[in-house]
């Protein structure tokens, strides 16, 4: 766990409240949550080289503690093929954000492994304030933010609660399977319930979090972003 303490001491060392991606992933790391693999590039010369050892296609986020909600600010671009999308989209990003808080503090650019499209579902925790951390969980997309499509149990929650979970969302039947589609990894997404239930149980301090969006395949499943709010 000493990703764990170490993302929690450089936050709160710096005032901050919000954990970065990349401080927010390490933490899941610890956990046994899988992530998408990423590493920070501090000018586009090092973003180029991180590209080519990731390997194409990747995706490239802004790192700024300023930034809560990166594609809100034009912070994300996807799917960079070759060194030239990736360069443009470095100035791009950066001048996409400058344009939204001109005194934003640019830590650099994650250069992120670009998971393939699937199935994406989302893990989350707030905090009730009578009966502590509660999890929750949707598909992604439209289903959580126009739908409401998302169900929460209080934690600590076990691996049948887990199961239960994911089997009362209203889009339950896409994860099994449709039309020819091949049916999600559901004990995948089990693990990750159980591990983030684990992790807020363990660190009080955890206001909010939030790993949005989860790809889901017929194999394995991995955060491509995670969001850590402390108290
Ligand atoms: P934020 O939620 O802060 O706006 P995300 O990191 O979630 O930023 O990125 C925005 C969207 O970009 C995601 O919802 C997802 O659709 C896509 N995305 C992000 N990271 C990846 C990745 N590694 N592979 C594929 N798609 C990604
Ligand atoms: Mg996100």
């Amino acid at each position: 766990m000493e990703k764990t303490q170490r993302a929690f001491s450089q936050a709160i060392k710096e005032g901050r409240k919000n954990l970065t991606e990349t401080e927010a992933k390490a933490v899941c790391m610890d956990y046994g949550i899988p992530v998408t693999r990423s590493e920070l590039a501090e000018n586009e010369e090092e973003a180029l080289k991180l590209a080519e050892k990731i390997g194409f296609p990747v995706v490239l986020k802004i790192v700024s503690p300023d930034i809560i909600h990166k594609s809100d600010v034009g912070g994300v671009i996807v799917n960079l093929k070759n060194a030239k999308e990736v360069g443009n989209a470095y100035k791009q990003i950066l001048s996409n954000v400058k344009k939204h808080d001109a005194n934003a503090k640019i830590v650099g650019m994650l250069v992120q492994e670009m998971a393939p499209a699937s199935t994406e579902v989302i893990v989350g925790s707030i905090k009730d304030p009578q009966f502590g951390p509660a999890l929750m969980f949707g598909l992604g997309g439209v289903f959580v933010e126009v739908l409401k499509d998302v169900t929460f149990r209080i934690a600590p929650v076990n691996e049948e609660e887990a199961h239960e979970m994911i089997e009362e969302v209203k889009a339950y039947p896409l994860l099994k399977g449709y039309r020819g589609s091949p049916p999600a990894d559901i004990n995948a997404i089990v693990k990750i319930i159980l591990a983030t239930s684990k992790l807020v149980m363990e660190h009080e301090e955890i206001k909010e979090l939030d790993l949005n969006p989860i790809m889901v395949y017929e194999k394995g499943a991995k955060a491509a972003d995670a969001r850590i709010i402390l108290e």
